[in-house]
């Protein structure tokens, strides 16, 4: 078995094998130093000239290029000159497993690399350590806040992505063949989940791909992304559940922060803040007051009742100027801007939120409502009443109240690193302009 560069210290004197990347190799008169990696570090070769039974090595190690990969067989030696632990290996035996061509960009500079022809070459995008650092902070934040759910006692369902009627809101829907007939990929999995809560489950939630047929070209957009969803019963208002994404959010990034703090400022330049409970809470309509009076910024008539984002920018700037909080949550927004399945109250007053972190929004929560008759009256008004009647029926039979949220995860962890768009965020983007690779 391989052993990893972060092992190799338990192995000293030891023979073992050894296999990774060729990262560079240093030829000098009387010795070739070889650096190889893994996904846990690197490591020095050694390989003395003077020694007749190296010759087989030195022949293999001057033609390879950088980045094939080799397996090696040889002995872990300390060496305090080393730089890299301390340690070096000196081959008795090494097979290239892998010949590199040369590559199409430098990967570890990737200033004025095109963001295109890195896309193309993700997997050469990766060797970056900044780029395989993302994917290990995202893991990480979601290992962080499932930890905290299963605590919590929730229990984590798959829901199809496959779905035979086009409901939530009719459009942003993609359509697909299937078989004989159209199906459509789930937007989200809201439905599901209530379905669960009325399936007596009281506590449920859902990490898995989310579908939008949105032809915008923001850096915060995907058509696929990864929902981070849940939903939960016998709730008293929908501030339990602003109350529960607190905590959730805390948990998450206390993980990060302890694994991957250190080296997130250093490669990201952002230090990791945990945030304090409880996050501020405005209402819409003096938020959209506090945005006029201090950055003279007025909502646009088609956007009354809910946000832009313009003015998630300068909410966060409210924030931090306020309340000293990269975080805040909006509530009061207008019901006809909300899907049909958030619950008003006797007044017609949206029981729901949004969150914003650093100025975009990441979050869209609320209680839901159970109630079938109000449930049906409301799918009427949005004139969905006749694609949505699978989904009523699950208020027919008895259901708990419940509320929960959806956190869009890419957008979580671009906001976390400071990355500029999700296309360098995402493992693989999916935009109007991109299925490959
Ligand atoms: P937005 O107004 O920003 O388009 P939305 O109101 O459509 O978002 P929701 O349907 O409430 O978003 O989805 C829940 C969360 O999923 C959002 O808060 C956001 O974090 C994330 N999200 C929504 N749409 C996208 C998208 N196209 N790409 C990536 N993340 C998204």
């Amino acid at each position: 078995m391989k052993i990893n560069v972060n092992e190799l210290s338990n192995h000293l004197n030891e023979e073992i094998i050894f296999s990774g990347f060729v990262d560079a190799v240093r030829d000098k008169k009387w010795v070739m130093f070889v650096i190889l990696r893994d996904a846990t570090g690197k490591v020095q070769l050694t390989i003395e000239k003077s020694e007749e039974a190296n010759k087989t090595l030195l022949d293999i190690m001057s033609e390879v290029t950088v980045d094939s990969t080799v397996r090696v067989v040889g002995k872990v030696v300390s060496n305090e000159a080393v730089k890299l632990g301390g340690l070096e290996i000196i081959p008795s035996k090494i097979e290239v497993t892998s010949e590199a061509l040369p590559l199409p960009f430098d990967y570890n500079n990737l200033d004025g690399v095109n963001i295109d022809t890195r896309m193309d070459f993700k997997w050469l995008d990766m060797r970056n350590r900044r780029n395989t650092l993302i994917r290990q902070v995202e893991s990480c934040l979601t290992e962080g806040m499932r930890s905290f759910l299963y605590e919590n006692h929730f229990t984590e369902i798959h829901s199809p992505k496959l779905i035979g009627t086009a409901s939530e809101s009719g459009s942003d829907v993609f359509e697909v063949k299937y078989f004989d007939r159209e199906a459509y990929l789930a937007q989200s999995p809201q439905f599901y989940k209530q379905m669960a809560l009325a399936g007596g489950l009281d506590r449920v939630f859902e990490v898995g791909p989310v579908f939008r047929a949105e032809k915008s070209n923001t850096n915060r957009h995907a058509t696929e992304f990864t929902g981070f969803d849940l939903e939960f019963a016998y709730i008293d208002s929908y501030e339990d559940v602003m109350d529960l994404e607190e905590d959730l959010l805390i948990a998450g990034l206390k993980v990060v922060k302890e694994r991957y703090g250190d080296e997130i400022l250093e490669i990201f330049g952002k230090e990791v803040i945990i945030p304090t409970k409880p996050f501020p809470r405005i209402k819409l309509k003096d938020l959209y007051q506090q945005l006029h009076d201090r950055y003279q910024f007025e909502i646009p008539k088609e956007d009354i009742g809910d946000m832009n984002a313009e003015a998630e920018k300068l909410t966060y700037k409210f924030a931090m100027e306020e309340y000293n909080s990269e975080f805040i949550f909006i509530v009061d927004y207008a019901a006809t801007k909300r899907p049909f399945y958030h619950m008003r109250d006797s007044e017609g007053k949206l029981q729901g939120y949004d969150l914003i972190w650093r100025g975009t929004e990441i979050t869209s929560g609320a209680q839901r409502e159970h109630r079938y008759e109000e449930l049906v009256k409301n799918a009427n008004e949005k004139g969905l009443g006749k694609d949505v009647e699978f989904y009523l029926q699950f208020f027919q039979y008895g259901c708990p109240p419940h509320g929960g949220f959806g956190i869009g995860l890419d957008r979580l962890t671009m906001l976390l690193l400071g990355l500029p768009s999700l296309k360098e965020t995402q493992f693989l983007f999916r935009g109007p302009n991109r299925l490959t690779p």
